[in-house]
């Protein structure tokens, strides 16, 4: 890269914006407030953030897909009103028709466009090139590995030539092995200048990710969903992982995003937050206790540098933040500047025996999870002592997205079971006391 004196010119702009969904009368969930952001023409940058914090309604918001509740969208020093043109997108799991070969898949891009049979086909095939599939133009999607899969979808993005490629966690479904390779592959052509794109906004959770692929990282801040901190990456390409300024980056990045000790969900929304505003995040008791158990052993004893204790347990980094959340959630633990610390409530958990332990898991259910509390409530009270899912699922849908509210929903389910607060039956969907001391 030349050092430029005028900068790069903007693709876009990102002004002010918030989005709130509005729930019912009594409130609106803000999930994004006070966004602004600027991507420039040449630059790869990463909008990290936690689960839940308005990544993807920032990026549908950037693609024109979605309109702010306030503030706006520039595109080429436009205002945007509507989807844009020369953008691409990229999922998780990118949905490809099952139907159709890779080649034909590639392709519905271009024939969405108006693009003529035999320039198709030589774009489609140069695309499919590309990004590594050559040969495979006629499998079927049946026929390919999810990494293959994900490079048909990339595939698909690219065959336009879109200015701006998004991605929306694009490796987070695939085995670390095959993740890995691809973001390699990607980082490749975009150093050799042969994606045909000419800036990335690529959104994820994974800090390691953001620290190997981008210029520029964007770190976002939840309840509600904003640009808390931006980092320049200083690195030239092909980073290494083990560098020791790498590591250092990484590190800085882990103690930025777990700063405040305990976050307030909500606080600063507009309307008083309902406590069932809180989504849960799927992690299991068993693999709770075993964080516990490891910090308060040698040689953490109660407190331990998250990066390293990720390293010691062979988890990637940012598998453990989540579960640090999570302990922190229930106050077994605290976050802060990168560290993690037992609670005296955690403390006591390790020492104690199984019986035991579910009665403090259950007190900190019933203190720390409204919904647990509720749930356990309503059962009190019921002369059958049981409850219908469908109501409390209704209820969490007044606060989160479907998908937020049915992995919040088996989460409760399964911490409720543990501790033996409730029991749930699968088939019939209900809670009930059934079985319960
Ligand atoms: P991220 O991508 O960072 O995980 P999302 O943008 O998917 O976050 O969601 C941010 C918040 O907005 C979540 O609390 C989610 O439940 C909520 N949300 C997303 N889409 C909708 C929707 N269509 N209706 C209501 N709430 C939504
Ligand atoms: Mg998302």
């Amino acid at each position: 890269m030349d050092t430029a004196v005028a900068p790069r010119p903007c693709l876009v702009q990102v002004q002010s914006c918030r989005q709130a969904y509005h729930k019912d009368a009594s409130a609106d969930l803000v999930v994004l407030d006070g966004v602004d952001l600027t991507l420039r023409e040449g630059e790869i940058v990463a909008l990290l953030g936690r689960s839940g914090s308005g990544k993807s309604t920032l990026l549908r918001i950037v693609s024109g897909l979605l309109r702010p509740t306030a503030g706006h969208v520039m595109w080429r020093g436009k205002k945007l009103d509507g989807p844009a043109d020369g953008v691409a997108m990229v999922f998780q799991s990118c949905a490809l028709f099952p139907w159709l070969s890779v080649q034909e898949n590639v392709e519905l891009g271009l024939e969405a466009r108006g693009v003529a049979r035999a320039e198709r086909e030589k774009r489609a095939e140069a695309a499919i090139d590309l990004i590594g599939l050559g040969g495979f133009e006629s499998a079927y999607p049946k026929e390919l590995s999810g990494g293959m899969r994900q490079r048909v979808g990339l595939a698909r993005a690219l065959v336009v030539h879109p200015d701006l490629l998004l991605m929306d966690e694009p490796f987070s479904a695939l085995d670390v092995l095959t993740a890995e390779t691809l973001r390699t592959d990607l980082i490749d052509l975009w150093s050799d200048g042969k994606l045909p794109v000419k800036s990335v906004l690529m959104v994820t959770h994974n800090i390691e990710e953001a620290v190997l692929m981008c210029d520029r990282i964007l770190v976002f801040a939840s309840n509600p969903g904003r640009v808390a901190s931006e980092l320049k990456v200083p690195f030239p390409h092909p980073r290494n992982r083990l560098d020791p300024a790498f590591r250092q980056m990484v590190d800085d990045i882990y103690a930025l995003m777990t700063r405040r000790p305990v976050p307030e969900p909500r606080a600063t929304a507009a309307a008083p937050a309902s406590p069932l505003a809180m989504p849960l995040q799927r992690v299991g008791t068993n693999i709770m206790s075993g964080l516990m158990e490891t910090l308060a052993a040698e040689p953490y004893r109660g407190r331990a540098d998250l990066p390293a204790l990720a390293a010691s347990l062979q988890y990637e980094v940012d598998e453990l933040l989540p579960l640090g959340e999570t302990l922190q959630l229930l106050r077994f633990a605290v976050l802060e500047e990168g560290d993690i610390t037992l609670t005296e409530t955690g403390r006591r958990f390790v020492q104690a025996d199984t019986d035991e332990r579910k009665r403090i898991f259950a007190t900190a259910l019933r203190a720390h999870v409204p919904l647990a509390n509720m749930i356990r409530q309503v059962l009190d009270e019921r002369w059958n002592h049981r409850a219908s899912a469908v109501r409390f699922r209704d209820e969490l849908e007044d606060h989160m997205s479907p998908d937020y509210a049915e992995d919040t929903l088996r989460t409760v389910v399964a911490w409720g079971r543990y501790a033996e607060l409730f029991s749930y039956d699968e088939e019939a969907e209900q809670f009930s006391l059934e079985d319960i001391g």
